[in-house]
């Protein structure tokens, strides 16, 4: 099986297996105040640290864990925004967990308004300065999208955000970004940064959430005080611990330069066989590729290709479909044929340029039996 669907999940690496059953022998309550437990919680600050310095800052205090990065999201949304008659800002083409929230508050009552998308996937930076004309309190903009690889200039955003509102608060989600490409949140400014475990081959059901400034956050869950009083629950050692052993052995650099070599050797297959086109196009990460299929639903080609042993996808969990199409590439002006015709290919620093060059030959042969079927 060649496994091309790294955007959506990852398999659990070597390192953060072996930590997960060393772990096993840490079960102390992190909370407890004997011997062990003060153990388990210094091993949980030193997973901190490592994780904080992957992330761009020093403090251990900067970070707290979550269950993944959906409830990360749900909190920095949920945690930080106050009734106010003051818009929040999100973008089109977030992921279902930041986008169905920002849906929700719409539905509580909320100014919500959305940045439209350009042809290439990024957010409109004209579109977003209009919108800043009026008073805003909250902004959420990915890093990188999960569709298409498009990299947002976050920078830039937070810097007009906070020009003229100081006070606003700036989530970004970060998922498809930790681990791929370098991220530093205090350069980036922002307020609060999601990150997840099983996209960079850490457990599933680990995530984490950057905060520049924990005072602005309240729970969204209560309990016995866990994680600064931000997120009550005892601590999942094993996976915090396994996150942090990965973020320990990351090689952003070297996989960044396998990974731009896997992408253009699939980029020029395709340009030469001219059966597909390009979502991804000006500033992407190298990590995810979208393309539309000519003449064949994306969902078919996938379900063929997996009988051939390869795992590609359609893009998000159906959530994010509106009426079957992908939210993402409608808001980058796609057309319903394009839309339908959408597969994401998506690497890992663990993908060899050896396996892709079968894939896409797979790929090729099997999109040409399609077509003779439909057409
Ligand atoms: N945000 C982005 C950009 C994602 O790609 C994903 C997963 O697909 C998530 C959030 C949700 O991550 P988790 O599965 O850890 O909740």
């Amino acid at each position: 099986m060649i496994y091309l669907d790294n955007a959506s999940t990852t398999k659990l690496s070597d390192e953060g297996k072996n930590q997960i059953n060393k772990s096993h022998d840490f079960f102390w309550n992190p909370s407890a105040l004997y011997g062990k437990g003060l153990e388990v919680k210094r091993l949980i600050i030193e997973a901190k640290k490592e994780i904080c310095g992957a992330l761009g800052t020093s403090y251990s205090d900067n970070l707290i864990f979550t269950a993944s990065a959906t409830e990360s999201n749900n909190l920095a949304i949920f945690g930080s925004i106050k009734k106010t008659k003051e818009q929040l800002i999100f973008s089109q083409g977030e992921h279902p967990s930041v986008y169905n929230c920002a849906l929700e508050l719409k539905a509580r009552g909320y100014e919500v308004r959305f940045i439209p998308l350009t042809d290439s996937g990024e957010v409109d930076i004209l579109a977003f300065k209009k919108l800043l004309e009026k008073p805003t309190a909250f902004v959420s903009i990915m890093h990188v999208n999960n569709e298409t690889g498009a990299i947002n200039d976050i920078k830039k955003l937070v810097t007009l955000t906070k020009k003229k509102y100081p006070n606003a608060t700036f989530h970004c989600d970060g998922v498809q970004a930790f681990g791929k490409i370098p991220v530093n949140v205090t350069s980036l400014g922002v307020d609060f940064y999601t990150v997840s475990g099983h996209k960079i081959h850490a457990p599933k059901g680990i995530g984490a959430l950057y905060g520049k400034n924990f005072k602005k956050l309240k729970p969204i869950i209560f309990g016995g005080g866990q994680e600064l009083g931000l997120r009550s629950g005892t601590e999942n050692t094993q996976y915090i611990l396994a996150f942090a052993e990965v973020v320990k052995n990351f090689k952003i650099k070297e996989n960044f330069n396998k990974v731009i070599e896997i992408n253009k050797y699939v980029k020029d297959f395709f340009a030469r066989e001219k059966i597909a086109s390009l979502n991804s196009s000006k500033n992407t990460s190298p990590y995810i590729l979208s393309y539309s299929f000519e003449k064949v639903r994306g969902e078919t080609l996938v379900r063929m290709l997996e009988e051939e042993g390869i795992i590609i996808g359609t893009g998000s969990a159906c959530s994010s479909k509106k009426g079957g199409l992908n939210r993402t590439l409608e808001a980058m002006g796609k057309s319903k044929e394009q839309n339908q015709g959408a597969v994401r290919i998506s690497f890992s620093g663990k993908s060899s340029l050896e396996e892709v060059k079968i894939a896409t030959e797979i790929i090729l042969k099997t999109y040409k039996k399609l077509l003779d079927k439909v057409v």
